[in-house]
């Protein structure tokens, strides 16, 4: 199956890719984690990432694309499908991508749109602590470390993203809607929308999904 993953950020994202990873054995393909390898491995379009991403600027559409084409044509792991992260975030990006797709004989199956609440996101967001050393993830209330600001995994401490609080919370989801509408009525047009409730709990959410696939609505 090959699914686009949509949601702002606190829907739930990266608890579903995990989970189709394992159910549906495909890979979850993050565009942060492409740019993060590129840049990694030092190579001619790394430099250009890193160029802009030390600048704190945003890398461009092209640069991005170009990157995904390339992962999409050399890693076979991706023949038997892929979940898609991260990308399209606007319209004009939609249309490129799928314009590669066409090309790789890839097209998008579905788009699966986790649609969390304001109050939600923020509740989920502001209880987030991440660990610095292994990157597990913390929840004050539903799960938090056993040891205030100590990771139950490997002992690293554990902290709060400063861009995890209520006003910055709002800003990222008004941002990522006025964007992310335009994507969501191009896959809507195409008829590949799947939407799921993402203000439930991700097991439920995981269901839902699974009937949706298995021939639901
Ligand atoms: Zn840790």
């Amino acid at each position: 199956m090959r699914l686009v993953l949509l949601g702002p950020p606190g829907a739930g994202k990266g608890t579903l890719a995990a989970f189709l990873n394992k159910e549906l054995n495909i890979p979850h393909v993050s565009t942060g984690d492409i740019l993060r390898e590129e840049m990694k491995n030092n190579t001619p379009l790394g430099q250009e990432v890193k160029k802009y991403v030390e600048s704190g600027g945003l890398v461009p559409d092209e640069v991005v694309i170009k990157l995904i084409e390339n992962k999409f044509s050399s890693d076979s792991a991706i023949d038997k499908g892929y979940m898609l992260d991260g990308f399209p975030r606007t319209e004009v990006q939609a249309k490129n991508l799928d314009a590669i797709l066409n090309n790789l004989n890839k097209q998008v199956d579905y788009a699966v749109y986790l649609n969390a609440s304001l109050p939600v996101v923020i509740e989920r967001l502001t209880g987030r602590r991440i660990c610095r050393n292994c990157s597990a993830i913390f929840h004050m209330k539903n799960n938090p470390p056993k040891e205030e600001g100590i990771c139950n995994e490997c002992g690293g401490e554990v902290y709060q993203r400063p861009d995890d609080n209520e006003e910055t919370i709002k800003t990222r989801m008004d941002v990522y809607l006025e964007n992310t509408k335009p994507v969501i009525d191009y896959y809507e047009a195409q008829e590949k929308l799947k939407k799921v409730d993402a203000d439930k709990d991700s097991q439920e959410v995981q269901e839902n999904l699974m009937k949706i696939f298995n021939g639901g609505r």
